[in-house]
């Protein structure tokens, strides 16, 4: 609820974190098997939650801060910097955390609670317990007030609740013990609805409409009818006619990256209040709804704004490439190709799960992997990796229509690494990618004949918002080949061969367009050749996104993309798991296998014709 006005759409600041869990976003499984919560409180520093409500706070070097100017911002006793010179990461429990940053610590942590001028209605955890001791940690979050001592037990929304509470329990603040701050931020949310005194502006600039992968946009209209830019005292915006059968969330997935349901929802909030709309149901087509602008797709922007124009070049980029493409004479056989195949999560990470029909997310991940393995093994010369392997299962196919959770896969890393979280496991797959890709390297192979092949299903929008989507490597939003801590998201990566052995190196901007424009091109290959093989591709807007968008963090790659050390890299969800025909789809094996077999005809196409 408060964090629509706390979202932050900083378009120019690259993420570029050692520490990260972005790649949360790809798995709902974290949260739900740990009950551990990380979330980023700036960067260099995650928010870490445990069972039950241990706080700390990892600190590492990050952005060319020093540890102890990052801590020094943090420690309630800012001396306390002295004992942690020289180190790469520290974790530092709440209780020496300054006190006036509990407030956003709680906020960031427990975002899905209920916040409004009235109090604070806070939900345990799944696996926590509420008690004395914790709800006195609460009081001093909200009040900012070490002294503070309330009965919150007696107020009448709390009446005939007993401590201590379990997972799924509530539990009532009053705003009365509300701290200033906290007061403020509730009455500047109520201010900002009301302030939507509009002034229209001559649109600025229309949309370039020849897009080769936004063809699949809702029946084909030429954008640059569809999207008019403005400006009022609320700033830029772009304004889009509803039709007739479209949502404000069908507009908000077409026309900017937000992918997960409950961000949709939040940003939907956002619109709503801008449009001045109380009530969806009334809102009729041919409304005019105003986006705003730092929301929007790259592709969306008008022409004068830099991630379009960075949008413009990749565009050309992948025209000359095109151009410049030899067809090798030799079709279908993929030589001198190498193909590092990366199936997400694994191990204790099951990705999205569907748990009453038996399918998650890995195990789909995983067969799709071995079944294109298979594939190009037996039709093609390409050179295959996984970055993954099931013990029990090897890379035989599954027959499988339902799954268990089995948790033998390993990331194959030296030692094997078993993962536990999606967090470090991606970090984990592209340090061993790029030990991969330096090998094949030694060996004469360009790494423009590399391909590395992220294969996931999502389950994050709502069900009918289906199909096929491509995530490429925004080139305006990453850097290049991070710095991994020693230790850093629960893993001493410092055991690791590759960790030992990772490059870290910084990109310049033309070597992130050409990768964004090469990985764009697969990316438009492997959707026109699955609409041929009638695999669904998503059609609300591009099924090609080149970032994704979080209300809690800024826009970012995910971190497999951002590090595998070659220009084409995808990661590729084939399905959406939260709607009933993509879920048929992945529970068929047939299914499977014509994606797979879709991918490696379009290696094909990409690297041979
Ligand atoms: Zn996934």
């Amino acid at each position: 609820m408060l964090l629509e006005v706390r979202i932050r759409f900083n378009r120019f600041v690259v993420i570029f974190t050692t520490i990260s869990c972005i790649l949360l976003v790809l798995s709902f499984s974290t949260y739900a098997q740990t009950g551990i919560i990380r979330t980023e409180l700036q960067p260099g520093i995650t928010i870490v939650c445990r069972p039950s409500y241990q706080i700390f706070l990892e600190c590492s070097i990050s952005h060319g801060k020093s540890i102890n100017q990052t801590l020094s911002s943090v420690l309630s006793d800012p001396t306390e910097v002295q004992k942690y010179k020289n180190l790469r990461a520290v974790a530092i429990p709440l209780n020496r955390v300054r006190t006036s940053l509990y407030l956003q610590i709680f906020m960031l942590i427990f975002n899905q609670d209920n916040i409004t001028p009235e109090g604070w209605k806070h939900t345990v955890p799944q696996g926590y317990r509420l008690d004395d001791n914790e709800i006195n940690l609460w009081i001093i979050a909200l009040s900012g007030d070490t002294t503070k001592k309330v009965d919150i037990m007696k107020h009448p929304k709390n009446s005939g609740k007993k401590l201590p509470l379990s997972g799924g329990n509530q539990i009532f603040f009053p705003s009365s013990i509300f701290s200033p701050e906290l007061k403020e931020q509730l009455t500047k949310k109520a201010r900002t609805a009301e302030e939507t005194e509009q002034n229209l502006l001559e649109p600025m600039d229309a949309i370039d409409e020849d897009w080769g992968d936004i063809k699949t946009s809702t029946n084909g209209t030429v954008l640059s009818k569809e999207l008019q830019y403005g400006k009022d005292t609320l700033g830029e915006y772009a304004t889009y006619k509803l039709k007739a059968g479209e949502t404000i969330y069908s507009v908000i997935v077409r026309f900017t990256d937000y992918t997960d349901h409950a961000d949709i929802l939040k940003v939907c909030e956002v619109v709503k209040k801008r449009n001045k709309i109380s009530n969806e149901r009334t809102v009729k087509p041919g409304t005019m709804i105003k986006i705003p602008l730092d929301m929007l797709s790259d592709i969306y922007l008008p022409s004068g704004k830099e991630e379009r124009r960075i949008a413009d070049e990749v565009k050309k980029e992948v025209e000359q490439i095109k151009r410049t493409k030899k067809t090798t004479g030799t079709t279908n056989t993929l030589k001198g190709v190498v193909v590092i195949i990366d199936p997400g999560h694994g191990g204790r990470d099951h990705g999205a799960p569907r748990y009453k029909e038996k399918i998650l997310e890995d195990e789909i991940n995983y067969d799709i992997a071995c079944r294109l393995k298979e594939y190009l093994e037996q039709k093609t010369q390409a050179r295959v990796y996984v970055t993954l392997k099931d013990e029990s299962q090897n890379y035989t196919p599954s027959m499988n229509k339902t799954f268990t959770h089995d948790t033998d896969e390993y990331i194959l890393v030296t030692p094997p690494h078993n993962p536990q979280d999606s967090v470090s496991s991606a970090h984990l797959r592209w340090l061993l990618a790029n030990s991969i890709i330096r090998k094949e390297e030694k060996a004469k192979i360009p790494r423009e004949k590399m391909i590395f092949i992220s294969i996931h299903c999502d389950a994050t929008y709502k069900s009918s918002i289906r199909g096929l989507m491509v995530y490429i490597p925004g080139a305006n939003y990453y850097r290049g080949i991070e710095k991994l801590p020693k230790f850093g998201d629960d893993v001493n990566y410092s055991i690791y061969k590759e960790w030992q052995e990772n490059q870290p190196k910084t990109y310049t901007i033309n070597e992130r367009i050409n990768s964004e424009a090469r990985s764009r091109l697969f990316a438009q290959i492997l959707i026109k050749t699955a609409q041929k093989n009638h695999i669904t591709v998503h059609s609300n807007g591009s099924a090609i996104r080149n970032i994704i968008r979080r209300t809690k963090y800024n826009a970012y790659v995910p971190a497999v993309l951002r590090n595998t050390d070659i220009p084409t890299k995808v990661l590729v969800e084939c399905a959406n798991l939260a709607d009933p025909s993509d879920l048929q789809n992945v529970a068929d094996p047939k299914w499977r296998q014509k994606m797979a077999e879709t991918i490696a005809e379009a290696l094909s196409t990409y690297f041979d014709n």
